[in-house]
């Protein structure tokens, strides 16, 4: 079926054709440019001690399990209810983590570095509030705000493409997140998809707060690598040092996906998306305006140091962009400006914006024996008992794929071209 914006990507015409290629002269042009070594960074341990104020104690028994709502690639989040203390009676998610921490630019922290709050560090009307944290054995529990409007590119699952004012106000609260984030010397590193979320009014909170998550899958294959990467900037991919402009590279993504329908540099395999992101040549569809065209052909700059907001003007130099020049960010930071779409709930504890595949299953949180790798966890997901000794009889030779997450086109069927009135 042929509509107006059915799109071609493979024969389309017209890629402006001024970015110069880049493949394995890109290792050396990153060197000299002031990027980051990979790992250059201090590590902030998120810890009860860390997060938790006041002298409530705060463990498991304060939660009662509801439902599952979603899964990374690290462990389960629950939708809980607190029983007792503050906030009884209160929705919450409870995300599992074997271990986390943040990855901060030691430079750009310095200032902060002695007083160190991580709450406030990440805290933002558009960022997921972090509550509390609890640690039991080997996994680390986050409570977080409950974002009950789901997953936003669930929404654009159902809308197929937004409209560039509809793109605008998320890429808006978007960008604003990653501002605050970047002048407290954390890099998001993972903006993608499914850590964009709605709260119950319909707007943006972006999940994962630029965590690092201790990787739970055996073997070499590292985190970078293990979940989607269509969004993930050409340095990241390269292994030869980054810093924030990577964020403004996965917003371009973004922006091309919700504008297109799917994000700039795909392929049917991994090897060949790398090589797409690495190499690619970026085909603009005609029906972009202009203003939208420049935006991304600067967020999706290979070179990061002359990428948009790149520089030292970080967000400040994207919020000046055309494409932007109707926002009024002073109402935007307020959440004074109207949501394109407006979640339909029912209740403070409605799922029906997360995937039934998640709730409906029980919730159960699976044992909690460190000494057995998460991945032999997995085997007993929906189970709420199982014995140690079945535990100890597979610990050894326990072999554990890790789940290869495709972009998000790719996991559900193609979406049909949108028509209007
Ligand atoms: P990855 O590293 O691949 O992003 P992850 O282990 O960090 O994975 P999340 O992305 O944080 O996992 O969470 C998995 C899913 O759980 C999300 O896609 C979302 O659907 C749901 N989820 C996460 N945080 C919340 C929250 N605060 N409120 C409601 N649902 C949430
Ligand atoms: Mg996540």
């Amino acid at each position: 079926m042929a509509g107006v914006f059915d799109i071609d990507l493979e024969t389309e015409e017209g890629s402006d054709g001024e970015e110069p290629e880049l493949g394995a002269e890109m290792d050396l042009e990153l060197r000299g440019n002031g990027l980051e070594p990979v790992g250059h960074y201090e590590e902030i341990e998120i810890s009860e001690s860390s997060v938790n104020n006041g002298p409530e104690r705060i463990g498991p028994h304060c939660f009662e399990l509801l439902r599952v709502l979603g899964k990374g690639g690290y462990g389960k989040v629950f939708q809980v209810r607190k029983v007792q203390g503050t906030n009884a009676g209160k929705i919450f998610a409870m995300k599992v983590l074997k271990k986390a921490k943040i990855a901060c630019n030691a430079k750009d922290t310095a200032h902060t570095k002695a007083e160190r709050n991580i709450l406030e560090a990440i805290k933002h009307p558009f960022i997921v509030d972090l509550i509390y944290a609890f640690q039991t054995g080997g996994k680390l529990y986050l409570i977080l705000e409950c974002l009950s409007g789901g997953e936003l590119f669930m929404q654009l699952e159902r809308e197929g493409i937004f409209l560039e004012d509809t793109a605008c106000f998320y890429l808006s609260e978007i960008t604003l997140a990653l501002g605050h984030l970047h002048c407290n010397g954390i890099i998001y590193r993972d903006l993608k998809p499914e850590n964009i979320m709605l709260n119950s009014q319909g707007h943006i909170k972006l999940t994962d707060f630029g965590l690092c998550k201790e990787s739970i899958h055996e073997g070499a294959v590292t985190h970078t690598f293990c979940g989607t990467i269509e969004y993930m900037a050409p340095e990241i991919l390269m292994r030869s040092g980054h810093n924030r402009a990577v964020d403004w590279w996965s917003l371009g993504a973004l922006m091309y996906d919700m504008l297109t329908g799917s994000p700039p540099f795909t392929s049917e395999n991994r090897k060949k998306t790398i090589d797409k992101i690495l190499k690619g040549k970026l085909v603009l569809p005609p029906y972009l305006t202009p203003d939208a065209r420049d935006l991304l052909k600067k967020f999706l700059k290979r070179n990061p140091s002359q990428r948009i907001g790149g520089g030292t003007g970080d967000a400040a130099d994207v919020q000046k962009q055309p494409f932007f020049r109707h926002v009024n960010w002073d109402e935007l930071l307020a959440r004074k400006l109207d949501p394109p779409f407006r979640p339909c709930l029912q209740s403070d504890d409605d799922v029906s914006q997360f995937d039934t595949r998640f709730t409906r299953q029980t919730p159960v949180d699976s044992p909690d024996d460190a000494s057995i790798s998460e991945s032999a966890n997995q085997a007993f997901l929906g189970f709420t008992y199982v014995a140690p000794s079945v535990l100890e009889s597979i610990k050894e030779g326990f072999s554990f794929q890790p789940k290869v997450r495709s972009p998000r086109r790719l996991n559900s069927s193609p979406r049909t071209p949108v028509r209007y009135g």
